[in-house]
């Protein structure tokens, strides 16, 4: 039956959601880029030259009090590409000691007096430290501008100024250094246009590499979905790829794996229906004939057609019942009712049920038992489970019409063995008898004894108890079906 396909609301794609993710990426790398390379450029140089100009500072602190003083001077300003002003402070009277230059365009060898207090002012009051950026048209006054030799624009030039006070042997001592700020309009102006280009090829590589991966992501998921409908569609014959990819492996062999169970149920089901259908018609059928035989030819109306009738009648009500206690069983309804029985008793007592097989028949059903065997189970359900034991050694065990039930017991455990020689049972086939309707001649015939829920019924029953159960067959030799339950000390019954 083709099952219609509920569509939920539709969600975003994985190809949007893709795409929008790597472009939402590539702009915080492109804003960071921006902000980082573009917009703090001209605070990162400027922090580099103060830098720079600290360094500078603590090479000539070093040096004070030298004798080439002026030498070590020089030779820092020449590395550093600075200017410099030493002043010796006495009573609060500056006088400059040494002074270097690295460049023609300094600004603290320009400029007056009263600027070079109010820089020390500045310094002395803030921990000896001051740093300043300097513009030259907005700070200076307009003659101290002038006296900037070769400048024809005063506002070309912006400094980084130092200030430091040091105090050395008892002497107070005031530094300038100056170091010219480059300006950076014509470096940003041409990172601007390269950001512009990497943006856009950003944007664009982005793209495309959303769009290959979706392929890559998509291509098996695709193919899984088309899978999984032909899946829903009843057909089990779909075989899930995993396409290479570890999670996609994982979700193909899950999904392989419930193609398999659901075909295997949907097999189950559809042999039960045939199955039950089967073993109700058949004896319903049987019964309907013999009962219009009875009642239209009046010589048939005898005791053996009246016992066929009460055989398929027995036949009906117990695979009704063995189909109601199985549901019950694997539906967890029915649960074991626990009670200390003797084990070895119950079973002499069913093999009574067998005399008259034995009487007529000539069936040898021996029973071997240690003794006494208390034990903790539902007794109805052990019972149940011994007769259907029984009852199949004696349909297959063949033409020794041999059988032999053994009780053991051994540390702490009872074992109950019922043993036959038939023809045994093939090891391919030994794990399914445990299988609903399970038959190893799948012949559906009147002459197979049995609804076929017998060793079900047994599993279910003994998987309830937690008891541990099994088979051992040789073809040809015979099977030994056997379980064992854990054994009660008498005292502890009571
Ligand atoms: P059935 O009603 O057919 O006996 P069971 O569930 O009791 O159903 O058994 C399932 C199948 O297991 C049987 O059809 C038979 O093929 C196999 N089987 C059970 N008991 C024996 C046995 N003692 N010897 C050989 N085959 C057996």
């Amino acid at each position: 039956m083709k099952r219609p396909l509920i569509r939920k609301k539709q969600h975003v794609g994985i190809r949007a959601k893709l795409v929008c993710s790597l472009i939402l990426f590539t702009m915080f790398v492109l804003i960071s880029i921006w902000l980082l390379q573009i917009r703090l450029l001209t605070y990162f140089y400027e922090r580099a030259k103060f830098d720079e100009l600290d360094e500078a500072y603590e090479s000539i602190v070093a040096h004070f009090g030298d004798a080439d003083f002026d030498e070590q001077l020089d030779a820092v300003a020449q590395s550093k590409g600075i200017c410099v002003r030493v002043f010796v402070i006495s009573d609060g009277v500056g006088k400059q000691l040494s002074s270097a230059e690295a460049g023609s365009d300094c600004m603290i060898h320009h400029i007056s007096r009263e600027l070079v207090s109010d820089l020390y002012a500045q310094a002395k009051a803030n921990d000896g430290r001051y740093d300043k950026r300097m513009e030259f048209d907005a700070e200076l006054p307009e003659d101290e501008g002038f006296r900037f030799p070769g400048l024809h624009r005063p506002s070309d030039i912006t400094s980084a100024i130092c200030v430091r006070i040091a105090t050395v042997d008892g002497a107070e001592y005031c530094v300038l250094l100056d170091s010219e700020l480059t300006p950076l309009s014509a470096t940003v102006n041409t990172l601007k246009v390269q950001f512009l280009w990497t943006a856009l090829l950003l944007l664009v590589a982005a793209l495309l590499f959303a769009l290959l991966l979706y392929r890559i992501i998509a291509t098996p998921l695709t193919a899984i979905t088309h899978k999984a409908h032909k899946l829903a569609a009843g057909d089990y014959t779909a075989d899930f790829e995993g396409f290479g990819y570890r999670e996609v492996e994982e979700l193909a062999d899950t999904l392989n794996f419930a193609a398999r169970e659901i075909s295997a149920t949907d097999h189950l089901q559809k042999e039960l229906i045939a199955n039950i259908s089967h073993d109700l018609r058949t004896p319903l059928t049987m019964i309907k004939g013999y009962s219009e035989i009875m009642r239209d030819l009046p010589g048939e109306n005898n005791a053996e057609n009246a016992q066929i009738i009460i055989d398929e009648t027995t036949r009906l009500s117990e695979l009704v019942s063995d189909l109601l206690d199985l549901s019950k069983l694997r539906a967890g309804t029915k649960k074991p009712e626990l009670e200390v029985f003797d084990i070895s008793a119950l079973t002499g007592e069913t093999m009574q049920r067998y005399e008259a097989l034995i009487k007529h028949s000539g069936y040898q059903i021996a029973f071997e038992s240690e003794g006494k065997a208390l034990v903790l189970a539902d007794r109805t359900m052990i019972l149940q489970v011994v007769y259907n034991l029984i009852n199949n050694a004696v349909n297959y065990t063949g033409e020794s019409l041999r059988v032999r039930v053994s009780l053991t017991k051994r540390e702490g455990v009872v074992r109950l063995a019922v043993a036959d020689e038939g023809a045994g049972i093939a090891p391919d086939v030994i794990d399914q008898i445990w299988e609903r309707y399970y038959r190893v001649d799948k012949v559906h015939n009147r002459a197979v004894i049995g609804t076929g829920l017998g060793l079900s019924i047994v599993k279910s029953v003994l998987e309830a108890h937690g008891a541990a159960y099994g088979v051992d067959s040789a073809l040809g030799v015979g099977s030994i079906f056997w379980f064992e339950l854990p054994l009660v000390q008498e005292d502890t019954a009571q």
